[in-house]
């Protein structure tokens, strides 16, 4: 399997050196050079394999030069840590099934991608014997995902900048309890934004980048969008086959379009039919809605809302559909992107929307129907959804279809975002027990000022 660039500027690369590559080195993103497709036969087949055993079929579909058995073992590990034995179990709620993605470590569905992505890193630098220096910035959210996939490796050191203060408790302190050595939690003196653009000018000094090989785990890296594959193929299979449905159904919250795009991924893996729509939820950040239901692909501003993870204008896995949709055509692809950097907009024909419109459906929720969906749904059933999951919940309730079961993708445990929760139900959600003991461990973090000088020499004296 040969992976290429959707901007057509560099030559053909193999899944490791794709994964190491992360960004396509001429500014586009990395694809497989044709997606696989799989016969029914060899669905009937994967039917009834635990997690790991299907999603060792599935990656190996895209995978071809890590050997079987280490693949293996890189994917036993990566969900050994996941507390619920079917790693993403579906939970029937009234109408829908709940796929619940927030069992991992920081009980986000970022943690299905990273914790596999951090080992794939480490597996590959002990073969190279290269080391990494992965540097971030978080707004509070995803930080933690990505400092529990790489916790303890060997050949990898993580910086991830948060803005001091202005994350909420518990967000800090899953950050900052873990006391690794190879972690280092950097608290800047400023915003999220200045965080973001520290990062930017330090990416940005090439010398530097390649002094202390600089690495990102950002949602533009192939391998996550592939680890997400597994659990679309999971549940469709588990609500298939004898005596139950023929399709299935998808709402998928979405903010960078990567959850979405593997779903996209998935469905045509799979034998035609077997994943029927795909429901594209938004917050108050509509662009994408906006551009399935008109075609009108134009940035606004972002707001802050309740489901924070998903308050994004650009949508950094946009450009991978957007190859597809221009006929894998990357003169076109890059051609649009370039535009759209500078316009802010794209335009589509009216081909290219029944197009769009037939690979997806899109609803967005205001805060209040997310508040209002969240009661809903603990009234009707006693479930608590978290307020991402339920910006999904509300774009399927307006997609639904009789006789195709539609699964809902749960992207966070509710107790992530208590204060939300609390205003929907009137109380806070449970604790589960990995964040019960957080304000008793010992945890570690270092302030500085949000200046690019001090954050470089703090990197280079720490880097691997
Ligand atoms: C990142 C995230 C999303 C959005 O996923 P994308 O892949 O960016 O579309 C949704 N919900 C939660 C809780 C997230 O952390």
């Amino acid at each position: 399997m040969r992976y290429l660039s959707t901007r057509g500027g560099i030559a053909p690369l193999s899944f490791t050196e794709a994964v190491m590559m992360g960004l396509a080195s001429d500014g586009g993103l990395l694809l497989p050079e044709s997606i696989p497709t799989v016969t029914p036969a060899t669905v009937a087949a994967w039917r009834g394999l635990a997690y790991p055993e299907l999603a060792f079929e599935v990656l190996s579909c895209f995978i071809d030069d890590i050997p079987a058995q280490d693949l293996r073992g890189l994917i036993d590990r990566s969900y050994a840590t996941f507390s619920h034995p079917e790693v993403t179990p579906l939970v029937a709620v009234g109408d829908f099934e709940i796929l619940e993605l927030f069992h991992g470590p920081t009980l986000a569905f970022k943690d299905v991608a990273l914790q596999f992505l951090g080992n794939v890193f480490e597996y590959l630098l002990q073969q190279s014997g290269g080391r990494m220096n992965i540097l971030g910035a978080t707004s509070g959210d995803t930080g933690s995902a990505a400092i529990y996939g790489v916790r303890g490796k060997e050949r990898i050191n993580i910086f991830i900048l948060h803005p001091h203060k202005r994350v909420s408790p518990i967000q800090e302190l899953q950050m900052t309890t873990v006391t690794d050595p190879n972690v280092f939690n950097l608290a800047i003196r400023g915003t999220f934004d200045d965080g973001q653009a520290i990062v930017k000018a330090i990416f940005n000094d090439l010398a530097f980048k390649e002094q202390h090989q600089l690495g990102a785990v950002n949602s533009i890296n192939w391998c996550r969008i592939l680890a997400q594959v597994v659990y679309y193929v999971y549940a469709a299979l588990k609500l298939t086959g004898d005596s139950l449905a023929t399709a299935v159904d998808f709402s998928v919250p979405t903010g960078n379009f990567g959850d979405i795009f593997a779903g996209y991924v998935a469905r045509r893996l799979l034998p035609e039919g077997l994943i029927g729509r795909l429901v594209l939820a938004t917050n108050s950040n509509n662009l994408l809605t906006r551009f399935v239901q008109n075609g009108d692909y134009s940035l606004g501003t972002v707001v802050q809302t309740i489901s924070p993870s998903m308050d994004i204008q650009v949508a950094s896995n946009f450009e991978r559909y957007l190859y597809y949709l221009q006929g894998e055509t990357p003169a076109r692809t890059k051609a649009a992107m370039e535009g759209f950097a500078k316009s802010g907009s794209l335009r589509f024909t009216g081909e290219e929307l029944a197009r769009i419109q037939a690979d997806f459906a899109a609803e967005s929720a205001n805060e209040a129907e997310t508040i209002a969906t969240i009661t809903g749904i603990h009234q009707a059933h006693g479930y608590v959804l978290d307020p991402h999951t339920a910006v999904g919940v509300k774009a399927a309730q307006a997609h639904r279809r009789s006789g195709v079961p539609m699964v809902c993708l749960a992207t966070a445990h509710p107790a992530k975002f208590g204060a939300a929760v609390r205003n929907a139900i009137g109380r806070e959600p449970e604790m589960p027990a990995n964040l019960a003991d957080l304000d008793q461990r010992e945890s570690r973090c270092e302030v500085l000022d949000a200046r690019v000088e001090v954050v470089k020499e703090f990197v280079a004296r720490k880097a691997l």
